[in-house]
């Protein structure tokens, strides 16, 4: 949903990185460590491709590449005394490609991988207060989100609700300020497509747009406030979060609005 060239699904599962989800359908694959546990800040892994544009690509990793509205982790790379930069991080199918500044590991070479948990941390927050927000803004005006974008400073939500007046989006902010401070579990689970497929909340949030022949879906489930089919990484508990600020609000047409936020 940050108009690149995703394919369009993808932004339609809400900020659903649904990317993250390619990484059952292949046997060569890279394994995602941050998928299961966000918390991750470092990591080893063996080099198990280097292309010739200079991409490393690991047979795990705990970088998140680009995807969903979240941007790429930033990190070192280091083995055999030399380390490296982590600049850029993107998927490629089912593999993620670190793109490094400087030296490049050997294919087969043990490194170790360290993220930059600042940054790291601040999308977290980010993210999950988007997908609470987006709960929020359902259960006020049943208003589906149809794009999002996370920085570390700051985020944008876009959902259709033609009517945003001065007193709803005090009320939007409020609700959600409210139940964040409730300190909310945030859990993620696979589910087979069938499964997920009977969820009213991933059916709002157009799970049926996932690709035929992917068959688990990653579902992150902001505990009462919204559950969604997401490949992000989040925190664990809404407390987290701390309060959401609306710094601005904008349409973008045929019923589009965009709100902004900042954290405190
Ligand atoms: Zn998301």
């Amino acid at each position: 949903m940050a108009g690149d060239a995703r394919p369009a699904w993808e932004g339609a599962a809400t900020c659903g990185g649904a990317t993250a989800l390619y990484h059952h359908l292949r046997v060569a694959e890279t394994e995602l460590l941050y998928a299961t546990d966000a918390y991750l800040r470092a990591f080893d892994a063996r080099v198990v491709e280097v292309t010739p544009e200079g991409g490393v690509i690991l047979d795990r990793t705990a970088f998140y590449p680009t995807g969903g509205g979240q941007p790429h982790d930033l990190g070192t790379l280091s083995w055999d005394g030399v380390s490296a930069s982590v600049v850029e991080v993107k998927k490629s199918g089912a593999l993620v490609v670190h793109r490094l500044e400087g030296d490049l590991p050997t294919v087969g070479s043990a490194v170790h991988g360290e993220i930059d948990w600042q940054r790291r941390y601040a999308l977290m927050r980010q993210h999950t207060a988007l997908h609470s927000m987006s709960g929020v803004i359902y259960e006020l005006y049943g208003a589906t989100v149809t794009g999002g974008q996370m920085y570390p400073d700051r985020a944008r939500m876009d959902f259709l609700l033609p009517d945003l007046s001065q007193d709803r989006l005090r009320t939007i902010e409020e609700r959600t300020n409210e139940l964040l401070e409730e300190g909310h579990p945030v859990s993620i689970r696979f589910l087979p497509r069938s499964e997920a497929f009977q969820i009213p909340d991933l059916i709002r949030t157009k799970v049926n747009l996932i690709p035929e022949g992917i068959e688990e879906i990653r579902v992150v489930n902001i505990e009462g406030i919204d559950q969604q089919a997401d490949g992000g990484t989040h925190v664990a508990n809404t407390s987290e979060v701390g309060r959401v600020h609306i710094t601005g609000s904008e349409n973008k047409g045929k019923g589009n609005k965009r709100l902004e936020i900042k954290l405190s």
